[in-house]
């Protein structure tokens, strides 16, 4: 095949994915821009089983791609269909690693074929990027499962792993990789080499993902996502394949965009995280029983009806039990009553609330819940002050004052959404238990704060029926 038409078929592909992004930034084109992604994707999978390089492997190399493609599809798709939306945050962790992983042995195997007997010696171009591929690879992959695994709690515990002499140890495994890295580029032939150094980097990425835990996981998860892109494209300079040096360069651009937005959420610096060196103050929370003892006033759905008798603005801040209680619909349908009664409803969305980055505008637009009442943290805030009632439906940490008062906390310097300010607080969840940073909320017991202590959706239906009854 002409190499125009294959490069012609990955420029469309490229600007296809760069659509797909710009789509995906805005929940009412995100689907289109998915099916733009998709559809790049087949354009650049299509136009590199048809380039002359898988060719030559004949009918075997086609088969043995055919039957990757099938099994891969199955597993990717009962995946899709079994993974709940609270678990995400997992799903994408392997989903990063598998693309580090793939990066790793793509680059091995063209190591291999490049330094075959007979061969003209390897460029520079691509040893460098072999060893890059390696890199970033292996520490992605081996990162990625540690966050899967902090997330789901299998093997490692979600709290922050440190002990003596880590960052001097990742130190001195970064010294052996930039060794290993120059006899790479000196010596293609010794491959050796190149596997030595994917194993290094796999310590490197397990070390450098154990201290991250609790609250500041989004954040490397986003940066796992962004060194996937990156050793894709390095593994695209090693097959001089531009459309996955574009791609992969998409994907790692728009993973660090997304670490620094996390980031700036959490008030921690990527410096910071790059260190691995979060949480280390997690333990100076205060005791639950010290915040609680005697000062939680709990309340029923129809005392809670009453509130809206007064009220002209009410703003329901949604957090992770919302998701967990698939509450959205229930809580679309208590925004329209309240807005019959002449009341203005709006949603606080904090960018870390839930599981995932945009876990609640996914859920609130599911329920059809207009675009406009969404507000972001920084436009609500100052407006807290002049609200009658605040629901805080599952949230937790993203509400949790301590991250403003108390600098030794999981969370301490985190912009919260400012609900205390509220006129009155009602915070709707099971029980007194923590959210995932681990700390209690002295918001619980504040004087303006009623607790509504029942499951998401369950309490959302309760006080629908109570506003009606007392209607
Ligand atoms: P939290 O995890 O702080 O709190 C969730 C609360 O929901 C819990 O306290 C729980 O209390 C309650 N809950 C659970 N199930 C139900 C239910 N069925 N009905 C009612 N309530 C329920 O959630 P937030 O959204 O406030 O904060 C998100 C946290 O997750 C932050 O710490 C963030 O850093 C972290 N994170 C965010 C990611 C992201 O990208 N958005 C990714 C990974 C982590 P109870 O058990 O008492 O009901």
């Amino acid at each position: 095949m002409n190499p125009a038409f294959i490069n012609l078929a990955y420029l469309v592909a490229s600007v296809l994915f760069i659509v797909c992004f710009i789509e995906l930034s805005h929940p009412r084109t995100a689907v289109r821009g998915n099916i733009l992604g998709a559809l790049g994707m087949l354009l650049a999978v299509v136009a590199t089983l048809v380039d002359k390089g898988i060719l030559a492997g004949g009918q075997q190399a086609y088969l043995i791609i055919f039957g990757g493609v099938v099994v891969g599809s199955i597993l990717g798709a009962m995946l899709a269909l079994m993974v709940k939306m609270t678990a995400m945050p997992q799903m994408v962790a392997l989903l990063n690693g598998f693309g580090g992983g793939a990066s790793v042995l793509v680059a091995g195997a063209a190591l291999h074929d490049a330094v075959r007997p007979g061969m003209l010696p390897p460029t520079l171009q691509l040893t460098v990027a072999t060893v890059l591929s390696g890199l970033i690879g292996g520490v992605t992959f081996w990162g990625s499962l540690v966050a899967f695994d902090k997330l789901q709690e299998f093997l490692l515990p979600g709290r922050p792993i440190l002990f003596k002499g880590q960052q001097l140890l990742n130190i001195v495994l970064g010294l052996v990789i930039v060794g290993l890295g120059v006899l790479i580029v000196m010596e293609p032939g010794d491959q050796w080499a190149y596997w030595a150094l994917v194993g290094v980097a796999s310590v490197l990425g397990i070390l450098l993902t154990i201290p991250i835990g609790g609250a500041d996981m989004p954040v490397a998860i986003a940066l796992l996502n962004s060194y996937s892109g990156l050793a894709g494209a390095a593994t695209g300079f090693v097959l001089n394949n531009n459309v996955l040096i574009i791609a992969g360069s998409l994907v790692g651009a728009s993973g660090i965009i997304l670490s620094q937005i996390m980031c700036k959420a959490m008030n921690r610096s990527l410096a910071n995280v790059l260190m691995g060196g979060i949480e280390a103050g997690a333990a100076g929370a205060p005791k639950a029983d010290d915040v609680y003892a005697g000062k939680v006033k709990s309340a029923t759905a129809e005392e809670i009806a009453m509130l809206f008798d007064n009220a002209s603005r009410v703003v329901i801040v949604p957090g992770y039990g919302m998701a967990v209680s698939q509450a959205q619909h229930a809580v679309r349908d208590l925004t329209n009553l309240l807005g019959a009664k002449g009341i203005d409803v709006e949603f606080a969305i904090h960018p870390v609330a839930g599981r995932m980055p945009g876990h609640m505008n996914v859920l609130l637009a599911e329920a059809d819940i207009p675009y406009d009442k969404l507000k972001e943290m920084d436009e609500i805030n100052p407006s807290f002050q002049q609200t009658d009632v605040a629901i805080v439906i599952g949230a937790n940490d993203v509400v949790n004052p301590l991250a403003r008062t108390d600098p030794n906390c999981a969370i301490a310097g985190m912009p919260i959404l400012d609900v205390d300010k509220a006129r009155t607080v009602v915070v709707i969840k099971r029980s007194l238990s923590p959210g995932f940073a681990g700390i209690p909320n002295p918001l619980f017991a504040m004087d303006n704060t009623l607790m509504f202590f029942s499951d998401g959706k369950k309490a959302i239906t309760d006080l629908i029926a109570a506003v009606k009854e007392a209607s």
